[in-house]
């Protein structure tokens, strides 16, 4: 109990400086200041990323790709110069929004001849040019390679001389067969690999992707409206403390601070704030960081053009927060998706479907496990009628059919009985929510976190990242205002809620 006072004391605190502080407007705008839209993207429309002394960690380390090469070069190189198309013709198929096999390899270079990369070129023993490597990401951040070392993960890649000797090298250290020749969505490498619960692992460059594209549809179609305010306020607290990835809970805290700045709660400010483009103050605004959206989907890519996307990574983005939150915030979790899906999704008869199966709910929930139980059981309802529209349209992804899910391979603990002929099941829920909670918990962010120890996800340690990584006064002190109004905005309410609710019984069972 003393806990809930002294958050509630907390809040009184952090909200009378809040109100106080008028100051922080100033600081409040220079955070949207510093969010630059710098890319790493290579430079004049080249594919290959430009990599230099600053930024080479950063980008090997969030790259989502799984592989990455490396070109240590020199710009007054004849030699280098001739091998620019060929290292380019390769970098094509694996780089940037437009990859024909995106998120797989990332193609950089390094000019050696500048002399800011000079102690970065040593680390590397580049002893000529073009000089290539090849590892994953991660084992270059930071690291180096000797012509002496035994064992290393980083690979000189002998052979690579021309366009079809680099990618034959690529493929046989893949065991893949891609070409030269690969168009977008032709030759179609993917496999659906449901079975395989490793997969969800590259779901949360998804979330990020999915995350940042939801805040520029909003912004793109003037969807902040003085009725519609107040339900963005409420799930950007939801992601500020419960995003699983740190990069979408910084930007979130940002964006939280500058809102009233930016949206006022006053009606008749709101039409002096739009710009002529629609996304107005925000147009700049990277709310998971300067390297998102990257343009292209992980484990929610289709097989086809426009299969899959934006709506998978919005299942994922829901289902990975029903899974991260407290039994005291189920509630309020349940109405800040619901709201969210209704008043932002912009495809009208998902948003519908979804808000008469969240009207359909006649009692609160009060355990975490229930919401997240009733998610799962909500998409299995739209999972169930897709299942008949798709097979009867051709609409559907072949290689990403609609299921009931999860299918026995990923859970056979989940299931009681299945009669095969009715395709009726009947659920272990303990089991199913057993599984939902590893696979979108901890599985969903450990490659992420083998990347860049993300450590916990508690909103405490988002602000002492926050801190860490800023020397900005005004960013600190800001964004710990929207972590600590969050909290306590569902803090709080889960304490009412909980105070509430010790009397009352669960009324509810999913199936
Ligand atoms: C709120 C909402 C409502 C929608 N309503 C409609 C609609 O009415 N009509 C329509 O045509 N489209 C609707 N869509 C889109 C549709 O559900 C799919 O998102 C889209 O067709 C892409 O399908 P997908 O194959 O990527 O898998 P998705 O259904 O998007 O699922 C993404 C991933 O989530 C996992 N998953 C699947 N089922 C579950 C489950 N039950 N619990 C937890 N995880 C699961 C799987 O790994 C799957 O690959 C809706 C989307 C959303 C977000």
């Amino acid at each position: 109990m003393s806990g809930i006072n002294l958050v509630h004391i907390l809040c009184l605190l952090v909200f009378s400086y809040t109100v106080a502080s008028d100051s922080l407007l100033g600081s409040r705008r220079s955070i949207l200041r510093v969010i630059d839209n710098e890319s790493n993207r290579g430079v004049h429309g080249d594919y290959a990323v430009d990599l230099n002394a600053t930024n080479f960690d950063a980008v090997l380390r969030d790259t989502p790709a799984t592989f990455a090469v490396v070109e240590f070069f020199a710009h007054w190189c004849p030699a280098c110069r001739n091998y620019k198309p060929h290292y380019e013709k390769v970098a094509r198929l694996f780089n940037g929004p437009d990859a024909v096999h995106p998120g797989i390899i990332l193609m950089t270079r390094v000019d050696c001849a500048s002399k800011i990369n000079s102690k970065l070129c040593d680390k590397f023993s580049v002893g000529h040019y073009p000089m290539l490597f090849w590892g994953p990401p991660s084992k270059f951040v930071a690291g180096g390679w000797e012509p002496k070392q035994e064992k290393s993960d980083i690979h000189v890649i002998d052979n690579g001389r021309t366009a079809d000797q680099l990618l034959n090298w690529i493929n046989k250290q893949m065991g893949s067969s891609y070409g030269l020749d690969d168009e977008k969505f032709e030759n179609e490498h993917l496999s659906s690999n449901v079975s395989d619960p490793g997969q969800v692992a590259r779901a949360v460059y998804d979330i990020e992707e999915a995350t940042s594209t939801a805040l520029d549809i909003i912004l793109e179609h003037k969807m902040i409206k003085p009725d519609t305010r107040a339900s963005l306020i409420k799930f950007l607290q939801l992601l500020v403390v419960h995003h699983p990835s740190r990069r979408c809970r910084k930007g979130t805290a940002e964006l939280l601070v500058s809102f009233d700045d930016l949206y006022p709660s006053k009606i008749w400010s709101f039409s002096n704030l739009e710009g002529d483009d629609g996304k107005g103050a925000l147009m700049n605004f990277q709310i998971c960081g300067k390297d998102v959206p990257r343009g292209y989907w992980m484990f929610c890519r289709g097989s086809k053009n426009d299969t899959r996307g934006f709506s998978c990574g919005l299942w994922v983005l829901m289902h990975s927060l029903s899974v991260r939150i407290e039994d005291g915030e189920s509630q309020l979790t349940f109405t800040a998706i619901c709201d969210f899906v209704h008043n932002f999704f912009i495809c009208e008869e998902c948003r519908q479907h979804f808000y008469e199966m969240c009207s359909s709910v006649s009692s609160p929930f009060n355990k975490a496990r229930d919401f997240s139980l009733w998610l799962w059981s909500a998409h299995n309802k739209v999972n169930e009628r897709l299942i008949k529209e798709e097979a009867s349209l051709g609409t559907g992804d072949p290689k990403f059919p609609k299921m009931i899910w999860p299918p026995k391979q990923l859970c056979s603990s989940c299931y009681l009985a299945h009669d095969q002929r009715s395709n009726k099941i009947d659920w272990n829920q303990d089991e199913v929510y057993k599984f939902l909670t590893t696979y979108y918990g901890k599985t969903l962010v450990s490659l992420y976190k083998d990347k860049d120890d993300l450590g916990s996800d508690k909103s405490a340690s988002a602000l002492e990242d926050l801190v860490a990584s800023t020397n900005a006064f005004a960013v600190p002190v800001g964004a710990a205002l929207a972590i600590a109004i969050a909290s306590c905005a569902f803090g709080a309410l889960a304490c009412y809620w909980r105070s509430q609710q010790k009397s009352r019984k669960p009324r509810r069972t999913w199936s």
